[in-house]
């Protein structure tokens, strides 16, 4: 691989400049950190925004570049301006509130969305000037969504990774922001889009559906022609970084310093930017109910209260800041004692090593943010407890709760919930801290950042791998010509299409897919050559069949291959004598889940019975559908039956019939020189598996499949027929 190109919105490095001086600061914040040594050993380029005003930052351009380099750094520049609108504003007022489901703070505006746009641009700029061939491209967070979609359309076949560090919402409040579909689209142009939690991630791919109509399997979705991986990496921490600062002499001088302002003491420990999707004043009020209520810990205990000020110039945060200063007041003033303040209230950034020596010596962490991404104190807190004792309690609508199950989870709107984790915290024994910790710092340790960041980086290559193989797989130009060729010298040629999702697009009620005029004049002239043999494979019954196609001239297969109509012939015929008694049996199954599932139904044909759910919410619908497959496995061995799951469909129908068997009705008759089998779903890989080797067979859709080639919609497949007619004129 050629360089790794690392993409946020801050540079490691910030820029200065003071007295004239040029200064240049490492930046706060854990990603630079942590992945220090991860980053070294991929011979990387961080590029992102130093910090300074892009007019002072110009005139001295050449000097910042240079010094930069030597830190393995690329600025971006960019006005104080741009980043107050686009930062300040669309980053800080629509993505974030929105994103961390406080939608009533959530503004929009055009001309912060269009800074967002300028800024995004312009570090596609920057990349452009720097990137290479063979360079992978790793861009980080809500700050840049748009920017892997504007890299794509820039850069001959980059690679690229994008990972969101916040939580990615429901449907629901992603569905608010007036630009959804940009926003996905510009997501969508990275190959691998990674979340801290398989729940963000199932969001991300239920917006994806929903806005845009793209479906996914296995975290694979396809956007047009192309593959993107959606998968879930669960950012880890520098683990040794903590473990062993926790063990150093200064630190344990730290320690005692804290002992003896704490004496003997409880801490309780919280640390939080101000921000409020961190729970800090409901968890000031869950405090002061836990003195109320447990007299006994008064004078024996400190709650430490850590606050690191952050977007201080959002008026929000300037009122949030208040309410919190209020309340400590108030609960100092109610609980205190001359000797015994409650809160230790701390509002500044505090050094590492003291963050260490605070974590330390805390032996409840308190972590309560009413949605965080990640929150990787929660985690910092664990390596840094070397004496095998703490206890964390950890919000469960923290990203970290899904790894840590071992903390005690609360839910941060239940009062009593934090009241009573406290009681449990307080009292938990020795033996049960240490197991509990135990099991968590083993993960920690394993999944470390550096572990998350080769993760992810791996699975990108590994998606460009999957993609090129489905490259090889996709219908190109030069395998079509080669069987628009084969066709026109063919003497006798087979052509075995299914209708619905190959011919027509899928309508949300069977009945509606009526075959458009240019269907049926393409299946006309196919069927009126005399050299071809068409066949409509198709599931539905044999009533719209004949109600669409008895005109023309071409064959029929209804039901999947339960019946067959030769063409230029009134009568359908049986392929294999059949019951339908079973479905006495079945239709009430069928029934329960029609009626359990808003939106889904049951169709009945003669020897079949679907339950369809194209117009449920497709979560529940897959849920169910897993459900009643189970549920009808004992029966459908005993009567001779199979269940078949088809696209939005669950099928019950006689064993061993199929389009395939069907099809080899005509293959074993005819001797034909070109054969092409067309389908989408399950019920066509029946067909793809009969038709010989060296044939032609096709699949919609990008999922894998036992045929020779996909191809990506079925108006491709519409344009391929015409191809064949074209030529043939
Ligand atoms: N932190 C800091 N300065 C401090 C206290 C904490 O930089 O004074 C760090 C802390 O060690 C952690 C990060 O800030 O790595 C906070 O990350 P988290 O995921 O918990 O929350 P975020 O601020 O990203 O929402």
């Amino acid at each position: 691989m050629g360089r790794l190109l690392m993409v946020s919105n801050r540079l490691p490095v910030t820029v200065h400049r003071r007295r004239g001086q040029l200064q240049f600061e490492p930046s706060t914040g854990g990603l630079a950190t942590g992945l220090s040594s991860f980053y070294r050993s991929y011979n990387a380029l961080w590029i992102g925004w130093p910090g300074i005003d892009r007019k002072e930052g110009m005139a001295i351009k050449d000097d910042i570049q240079q010094k930069l380099l030597t830190e393995n750094c690329y600025p971006v520049f960019l006005s104080q301006k741009e980043v107050d609108e686009y930062y300040g504003k669309f980053c800080s007022t629509t993505i974030w509130p929105l994103f961390h489901y406080f939608p009533q703070y959530a503004s929009y505006s055009e001309s912060s969305w269009q800074a967002y746009e300028r800024a995004n641009r312009t570090f596609c700029d920057a990349i452009v000037e720097v990137w290479e061939q063979g360079d992978t491209i790793w861009v980080h967070d809500f700050h840049l969504m748009l920017l892997p979609q504007m890299l794509r359309d820039r850069l001959p076949d980059p690679t690229i990774g994008f990972f969101l560090h916040i939580p990615f919402p429901s449907i629901e409040l992603f569905r608010l922001l007036p630009w959804r579909t940009a926003l996905m689209n510009g997501m969508l142009g990275a190959d691998l889009i990674g979340f801290h939690t398989w729940e963000y991630a199932g969001h991300f791919l239920a917006s994806a559906r929903f806005l845009l109509g793209y479906d996914s399997w296995m975290g694979k979705i396809t956007a047009g022609d192309r593959l993107s991986r959606v998968d879930a990496f669960p950012m880890g921490i520098d683990y040794e970084r903590f473990a062993e600062t926790a063990t150093k002499p200064e630190v344990d001088k730290e320690v005692e310093k804290l002992n003896r302002s704490f004496r003997d003491r409880r801490v309780i420990l919280s640390v939080d930017r101000l921000d409020y999707t961190k729970g800090i004043l409901r968890r000031l009020e869950a405090f002061g109910l836990f003195l109320d209520r447990n007299p006994q810990y008064r004078e024996r205990l400190t709650f430490v209260l850590v606050v690191v000020p952050s977007r201080t110039m959002v008026s929000r945060y300037a009122l949030l800041k208040r309410q919190i200063d209020e309340m400590v007041g108030a609960i100092n003033g109610k609980h205190g004692t001359i000797g015994w303040t409650p809160i230790w209230y701390i509002y500044r950034s505090i050094p590492f090593q003291s963050l260490v020596a605070l974590y330390r010596r805390a032996e409840v962490a308190l972590i309560t943010p009413v949605r965080d991404g990640m929150n990787l104190v929660a985690k910092e807190y664990l390596a840094s407890r070397v004496d095998d004792n703490g206890v964390l309690i950890l919000s469960e609508t923290a990203g970290a709760a899904k790894e840590l199950g071992e903390a005690l989870t609360i839910n941060v709107n239940n009062d009593d919930d934090i009241v009573t984790a406290l009681q449990d915290a307080l009292e938990m024994s020795d033996a049960e801290q240490a197991e509990r910790l135990r099991i968590m710092q083993r993960r920690l340790r394993r999944y470390n950042v550096q572990r998350w960041a080769e993760d992810f980086i791996h699975t990108l290559l590994d998606t460009h791998k999957l993609q090129e193989e489905m490259g090889v797989r996709i219908l190109g130009a030069q395998a079509r010509r080669k069987l628009v060729k084969t066709y026109q010298q063919a003497q006798r040629r087979l052509l075995l299409l299914d209708y619905d999702g190959t011919l027509v697009s899928f309508a949300s009620r069977p009945s509606r897919a009526i075959p458009p005029q240019e269907v049926l004049d393409l299946l006309y002239s196919l069927g009126s050559e005399p050299a071809n043999e068409v066949v409509l494979t198709s599931g539905r019954d044999r009533g719209s069949l004949d109600g669409w196609f008895s005109e023309l001239p071409i064959n029929l297969v209804a039901e999947h291959g339960v019946w067959l109509k030769p063409r230029g012939r009134n009568e359908w015929e049986m392929i294999e004598p059949l019951t339908a008694e079973w479905k006495e049996e079945v239709r009430p199954i069928l029934e329960v889940y029609a009626d359990r599932t808003p939106g889904s139904f049951v169709e009945e044909k003669d020897f079949s019975l679907v339950w369809q759910y194209r117009r449920s919410d497709s979560r529940l619908g897959e849920l169910r559908a897993r459900e009643l497959v189970a549920h009808l496995e004992g029966l459908t061995t005993n009567l001779n039956l199979q269940v078949l799951e088809g696209s939005k469909v669950v099928e019950v129908k006689n064993a061993g019939v199929n389009k395939g068997r069907a099809a080899l009705k005509w293959l074993s008759e005819g001797n034909y020189d070109f054969v092409l089998a067309v389908g989408d779903d399950w019920t066509d890989e029946d067909t793809f598996n009969a038709i010989p080797e060296a044939q032609w067979s096709i699949k919609i859709g990008l999922s894998s499949t036992g045929a020779k080639y996909n191809i990506s919609s079925h108006s491709k497949v519409l344009a391929l027929l015409h191809e064949l007619q074209t030529h043939e004129e």
